[in-house]
């Protein structure tokens, strides 16, 4: 019985039903399936299936750094920021300066990620994150030195797909700085869509020290290659061909890795590019017929024609972690110093931070602050614990880049002249500057969100989906009906239940749905269940409705990312609360922070639901799963204020907001710092002063108003507050590099 009523169902829904699904299944390339099955899930799968476990993401624990990576942050980590001195190196040098690259590579930061049994260091996510936001809080050009080594390039390459006699030889070299690496992916014709480079080797047979090599002749035109023009050892890709079948009978064996000592014959590298007045290294290269043999491929010959799979595998992971701690860097130094200008800064009388205008803009540097780095701390407890979140990876990339973008104009903009003239004084434009560089690389940012979040998330997170496509992928018809049909009633069930879900949530404004926690938390909690039940249910229905078009589709699939990255990035904000011991003077921060992701979630889920290209079934979504519109509102200006007195005012939670940063005393940052401290610990006697309208502080001593003493703190404080207001002026020599005379007689 059970047989025909399953062949009756197999013919009649499942044949024609997997007949559709061939139909309107995405054409995919080799590297888009590599990309897609690259790295682990998450708890993005938690957010995308709609009804998400938080213990998932609560109970992970929280990241801390073992003695050995304090000890580095106390010792070598200080001592390296003592050094860096972003003026001289962006202006005066243009270089980064011997002493920097000595400390580099003798205290080992060029081997952060190397296990110690090759002469690495063998730190965690969380200490190389660490590491990098310290330094990237003194200047980008410096922090790109640690960066480029230890992320995507030879040495993670090498200990994820290497030979073993391909890490003893390098890796150890790679650790102690002997080898400066660099990574040649990029070229004129193939940027975001990397696959598609004309760089090209051959099969060949070569010489090598008077011995007949097996090997390939390669020719490439690469460009923007970080650390490039300096670099000993280049990590390249290109695209092998075998014309002459000396290895076999295919011709085209797809994009390869090599290692390639820039000392080899035909190797160009050492012209340099100037990326946004950023003084690291980075440049083109190039290799005319160059000979490589065949053992310097990564891996070794098996390895052939797998380099984009190595590549996306060691991103899945790389992107969680560089970037996302620079980016969190820049957006400390944001907080740390406009809440304290804000606060010293007077105009009208008034401290500027007292403004309304001035306390929005401060509300948003806080909150993203407090969101970004929840979000760091979250995916690097899941990093340690062994995970490759590719989805949170990039949702990471793109999420905190943009946030630095959005916290430093925000800063600028409430800094305002003493943002703009640049000069040592300033510690805001060079990372101003820099900030285009980190929205373009590891995946420009509008790719990165409207093509990969949600186009791996959908796949990757989806329980049947992938069991469906490979059925769909079978040649035998016959088995793949019947694999189809194994998978089919059950995605049927998921999604009628979602469907319900998603309604009853919707209905109900979420009220209803369990919270993990009790208290000010739960309602935040509730939003993020209906957020997340609705996600699930329109990704369902542009799947069906859209299928391969979706990929096309980029403003909806944009979107869809937007609600799970935002779900993600609450969530995260949330576990910070919790995981910190729910500090009442945070409160306002996460609350801010969370209430901002989830109206942009809500928001993101209008506009698709408003632009769903099936116009009967935006109208059937709305009226299921968002009757009563956008109800997740933007955070109160009540809210907002206090988010600004948090780091307006010398708070605990302004510590903890900016922890992991480098303001040492004798910095402009740490001078600040002490101007900031001592004017809001003057506050009260301050206030004497204003309510008898006095300005003066002698006026006020002589009347009484204040005691000697407070006097002297007084002018000291006004003082340290002139002191740090200054901007910076030169000699025009100094600007042009045109002697005096010179510049006089062009004149005349
Ligand atoms: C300072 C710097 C350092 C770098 N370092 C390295 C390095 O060390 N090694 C290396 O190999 N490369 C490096 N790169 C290259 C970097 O990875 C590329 O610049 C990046 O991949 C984007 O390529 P592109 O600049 O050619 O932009 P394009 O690919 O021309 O993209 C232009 C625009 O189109 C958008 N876009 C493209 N495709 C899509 C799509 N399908 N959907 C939506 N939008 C899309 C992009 O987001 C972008 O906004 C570096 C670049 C810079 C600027």
């Amino acid at each position: 019985m059970a047989a025909h009523a399953e062949s009756f169902r197999q013919r009649n829904i499942t044949r024609p039903l997997l007949k559709w699904v061939r139909s309107v299944l995405p054409a995919m390339s080799d590297t888009e399936r590599e990309a897609l099955a690259a790295g682990t899930v998450w708890f993005d799968a938690e957010l995308m299936r709609g009804n998400p476990d938080f213990s998932k993401l609560l109970d992970m624990p929280v990241p801390r750094l073992s003695d050995e990576e304090q000890a580095f942050m106390d010792g070598p980590v200080e001592e390296l920021c003592r050094l860096i001195d972003d003026w001289q190196i962006t202006f005066a040098e243009r270089d980064i300066p011997k002493a920097i690259w000595d400390c580099v590579k003798s205290r080992g930061f060029l081997g952060l990620i190397i296990p110690q049994e090759y002469g690495g260091k063998g730190f965690s996510a969380t200490a190389n994150s660490a590491i990098v936001m310290k330094i990237a809080s003194r200047g980008p050009s410096a922090a790109v030195t640690v960066i480029v080594p230890n992320s995507l390039g030879p040495g993670e390459l090498l200990m994820l797909f290497g030979t073993d006699k391909q890490k003893s030889y390098w890796l150890p070299r790679l650790a102690d700085g002997r080898e400066i690496p660099a990574f040649g992916l990029t070229s004129l014709d193939a940027g975001s869509d990397a696959a598609s480079m004309t760089d090209h080797g051959v099969v060949a047979w070569g010489e090598v020290n008077g011995k007949k090599t097996l090997g390939m002749r390669v020719n490439w035109s690469k460009r923007y290659i970080s650390l490039g023009p300096i670099c000993t050892v280049l990590g390249l890709a290109f695209k092998l061909s075998d014309p002459d079948h000396i290895l076999g009978d295919e011709e085209n064996l797809g994009i390869t890795l090599a290692l390639i000592p820039t000392t080899t014959k035909g190797v160009s590298i050492g012209r340099r590019h100037y990326p946004g007045m950023q003084a690291f290294p980075n440049g083109p290269n190039t290799g005319t017929d160059v000979f490589v043999p065949m053992d310097w491929i990564i891996g070794g010959q098996e390895r052939i024609g797998q380099g984009w799979r190595m590549l996306v595998t060691a991103l899945a992971a790389g992107r969680g972690v560089m970037l996302p701690a620079m980016s969190v860097a820049g957006m400390k130094v944001a907080a740390f110093s406009t809440g304290a200008y804000g606060r010293i800064r007077e105009q009208f009388n008034l401290p500027v931070s007292r403004f309304e205008g001035v306390q929005e803009a401060a509300a948003r540097i806080a909150s993203d602050t407090y969101k970004m780095d929840a979000a760091r701390r979250a995916t690097l407890a899941a990093l340690d614990a062994g995970e490759k979140p590719a989805v949170i990876s990039a949702v990471m990339k793109y999420h905190a880049t943009e946030a630095m973008r959005r916290a430093t104009n925000d800063a600028m903009d409430i800094h305002s002249g003493k943002a703009v003239i640049d000069g040592p004084r300033n510690y805001l434009s060079s990372a101003y500057r820099a900030i285009p560089i980190a929205i373009t690389v590891e995946g420009a940012n509008i790719m990165t969100r409207s093509l990969m979040i949600y186009g791996q998330g959908s796949i990757r997170c989806h329980p049947f989906i992938q069991e469906e496509i490979a059925a769909a992928q079978m040649s035998d018809d016959d088995e793949a009906v019947a694999a189809f049909d194994r998978v089919l009633y059950r995605h049927a069930a998921y999604t009628f239940m979602t469907l319900v879900r998603a309604a009853w949530r919707g209905w109900t404004f979420g009220l209803l749905s369990r919270a993990p926690v009790h208290g000010r938390e739960a309602p935040h909690y509730r939003q993020i269940k209906r957020l997340s039940a609705a996600l699930a249910i329109v990704s369902e229905f542009s799947m069906v409705t859209m299928g391969g078009a979706l990929k096309r589709k980029e403003m909806i699939s944009a979107r869809l990312g937007d609600m799970l990255s935002h779900l993600f990035l609450a969530c995260a904000a949330l576990k910070r609360f919790a995981d910190t011991g729910r500090p009442a003077e945070d409160w306002p921060l996460c609350d801010h922070a969370v209430r901002t992701s989830l109206n942009a979630a809500d928001t993101a889920l209008k506009e698709v639901i408003d632009n769903f290209p099936m116009r009967l079934v935006g109208w059937y979504l709305r009226l299921k799963i968002q009757p009563f519109g956008v109800i997740c509102s933007t955070p109160r200006d009540r809210l907002a204020q206090k988010v600004s007195d948090t780091i307006s005012e010398p708070t605990a939670a302004r510590d903890r907001l900016t922890e992991g940063i480098y303001a040492a005393a004798d910095i402009e940052l740490g001078k600040l710092d002490h101007a900031f401290r001592l004017t809001a610990e003057l506050e009260p006697v301050r206030a004497v002063m204003r309510k008898a309208r006095v300005r003066s502080v002698d006026e006020a001593r002589r009347q009484g108003l204040i005691t000697g003493n407070e006097a002297a703190r007084l002018s000291e404080a006004m003082e340290l507050v002139r002191e740090v207001s200054k901007v910076d002026d030169f000699a025009p020599e100094e600007i042009t590099g045109k002697k005096p005379a010179a510049r006089k007689r062009k004149a005349a």
